[in-house]
């Protein structure tokens, strides 16, 4: 057996690849592959509409939002958020610029500041480390201060989280409660537990990490917030574009949607999103108990934000590191290395990781540390 811990792209329900698999040269008996059809002919239109509907169910996505499915990735997303929604700001730009806020608790959202800084003027109202204001490059994210240190602007014209660090490990447990609208990354929790959509203005998720294939990026943004592009907004990444043309403003990621629509409709057999909930927190934590119990391995973020997808944890005696990884490989865990920029291990356990996967690494775990007890 095999079980793969990639942080993204990641492992797929296998019921979903052997799915495509059987569809690769002709889907539903129209002679094609999925990949060989026009985007606007009935068979992809139809696979369209249904990924839509089902995400839109499982998400229970309110009547004022839309549903975009774009390109580019949470990366070209951090340029696109604001190149959409500064124009809500009342200065007048580009002589004033709109004032940002941005949440940093970890990698993404450093990115994602960065990227924000070209369009407007940031306030990173919180780091992850209260005595050091000024996020960089090399900070050790283990934390979410309080909301209440946060210092928040008066003109904000929204306010950005990543809601869960796919590198760090960290993720809300909580929505904030303030006065502008949320921009949600939600790239590597996204339908692994239930959220409210109206306490957001608007969330953006790659879908490599908990949805498909690489490709796609899923944007559900409330109606209001449309409309505010700057004109130097590259059309296809205007969102007001996009939803008028339906997610077909030009070719869209088909192939990458077709997946993402196969891994819906297995996240209903399982009994939507809160039944993954539940096996979710299972699956955390029982990693996340092994970790604590143990005299080797160890997870450096606190208790309150622990992320149930993210797992980075570090063996005390680095020096075990590459047999760590080897013998866990030849026990068919793959992928475990951790992220350069943290280093340790990292264990990624998406929706699409079974309850035995983590039951299997938890088991080499003990094992490996008793050998090393020995030894
Ligand atoms: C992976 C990831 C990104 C970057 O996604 P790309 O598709 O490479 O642009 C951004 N944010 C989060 C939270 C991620 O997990």
């Amino acid at each position: 057996m095999i079980y793969n811990f990639s942080a993204g792209p990641a492992v797929l329900p296998k019921e979903v690849l052997q799915k495509a698999a059987a569809e690769m040269l002709d889907w539903d008996g129209s002679g094609m592959s999925v990949m060989e059809m026009s985007h606007r002919g009935a068979e992809f239109m139809s696979i369209h509409a249904q990924a839509l509907q089902d995400l839109r169910e499982l998400l229970a996505v309110p009547d004022d939002y839309k549903i975009l499915f774009m390109q580019g990735g949470a990366t070209a997303e951090n340029a696109i958020v604001p190149l959409n929604l500064v124009g809500l700001a009342k200065q007048s730009l580009p002589k004033h610029p709109a004032t940002l806020d941005y949440i940093c608790t970890g990698s993404w959202s450093l990115k994602s500041i960065k990227e924000a800084g070209k369009y407007g003027k940031v306030n990173v109202a919180s780091s992850a480390r209260t005595d050091d204001p000024s996020p960089r490059e090399t900070e050790k994210f283990t934390s979410i201060p309080a909301e209440s240190t946060w210092r928040l602007s008066d003109d904000a014209v929204y306010l950005h989280i990543c809601t869960n660090e796919t590198i760090d490990g960290i993720e809300f447990n909580y929505t904030p409660r303030v006065n502008v609208p949320i921009v949600a990354d939600m790239s590597s929790h996204i339908l692994s537990r239930v959220i409210n959509v109206s306490d957001y203005g608007v969330i953006y998720a790659g879908a490599q990490k908990n949805i498909g294939a690489a490709g796609l990026t899923i944007v559900i943004v409330r109606e209001d917030l449309l409309g505010h592009a700057l004109p130097i907004c590259p059309s296809a990444f205007n969102w007001q574009m996009v939803a008028d043309n339906n997610s077909m403003f030009n070719t869209p990621p088909t192939y990458a949607i077709y997946i993402a629509g196969l891994v819906f409709q297995w996240i209903k057999r399982q009994g939507g999103v809160a039944a993954l909930e539940k096996i979710n927190i299972a699956k955390s934590a029982l990693l996340y108990d092994v970790i604590d119990n143990s005299r080797l391995y160890e997870n450096r973020v606190n208790n309150d934000c622990r992320s149930r997808m993210n797992v980075p944890f570090f063996l005390r005696d680095e020096s075990l590191n590459d047999a760590f990884l080897k013998e866990a490989k030849t026990a068919g865990l793959l992928q475990l290395k951790g992220h350069s920029s943290v280093g340790g291990m990292r264990a990624s356990i998406y929706n699409a990781m079974p309850l035995e996967g983590v039951q299997a690494l938890v088991l080499f775990m003990r094992e490996f540390e008793k050998r090393q007890v020995k030894a």
